[in-house]
């Protein structure tokens, strides 16, 4: 598929296998809710590529728990709730995965068949969420770190991102390729992200982080901008070609 234009508040991006989908506040207004956005989701996919999806969204609480969805019967197309989690993982064609951002960052990652999303602030980063979700795409689909693609969205840049010691001591512990990230007062989330998927095996070109800071940009819902009222971005990931991988 072709990368889309974000004027329609969706911006497409070509992943192994499948698309990474990205909706900024023109496709999710302020006062949608979990099921809501994972419904404006749904319908963003469907208009892409002409086809209802089920669309699987969890409760999210920075943590490194990933739910895993194996199909039994198929699931109806709209959202399913899927208990909590911070990543979920699939290698079930047409079936959608979706987490919610303000600032935190969506990581897609899809290689051999599988894909995985992903919300990644400090906290979840911190915790590993990143190597958890590569570790059980080589578990639980046998793909191996350097056969994955990854796409890191927009989050909150270095520019808006003052933290305390605690942030970057935190983020101290996880292995990340090099130390670009940390600057004077300040982190830069995505370079962590992309540093940290090399760190974990993952080719560095093919790590693709999208550029943009949701503080800085009104296309996005930026929690540290708007406080508590603010809304969030549904970010997906789909497999398209229903490639499944072979059996370890
Ligand atoms: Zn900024």
């Amino acid at each position: 598929m072709a990368e889309t234009a974000s004027s329609s508040g969706v911006l497409a991006v070509p992943i192994a296998g499948g698309a990474a989908i990205f909706g900024d506040r023109a496709s999710a207004p302020s006062g949608l809710d979990e099921w809501g956005l994972a419904d404006a989701a749904g319908a963003a996919i469907e208009r892409l590529f002409g086809r209802p999806v089920p669309v699987l969204y969890a409760r999210q609480e920075h943590t490194r728990l990933s739910f895993t969805y194996s199909a039994g019967e198929p699931l109806p197309p709209g959202p399913h709730f899927v208990g909590t989690c911070d990543a979920l993982l699939t290698s079930e064609p047409w079936t959608a995965l979706v987490v919610r951002t303000a600032d935190c960052l969506p990581v897609a990652l899809a290689g051999g068949g599988a894909v995985a999303m992903i919300h990644a602030g400090w906290r979840g980063l911190a915790a590993d969420v990143l190597g958890v979700t590569v570790g059980r795409l080589r578990a639980e689909f046998g793909v191996a770190p350097g056969a994955l693609d990854a796409v890191v969205g927009v989050g909150i840049g270095p520019c808006h991102y003052p933290v305390g010691a605690e942030v970057v001591a935190a983020l101290e512990r996880q292995q990340v390729i090099d130390g670009s990230w940390r600057g004077d007062g300040v982190v830069d989330l995505a370079r962590f992200a992309s540093g940290r998927l090399a760190a974990l095996g993952l080719d560095p070109a093919r790590v693709r982080v999208l550029p943009g800071c949701t503080a800085c940009s009104q296309r996005y819902h930026s929690f540290r901008c708007d406080g508590n009222p603010a809304g969030r971005q549904w970010n997906a990931v789909v497999l398209t070609e229903g490639l499944r991988p072979p059996t370890p």
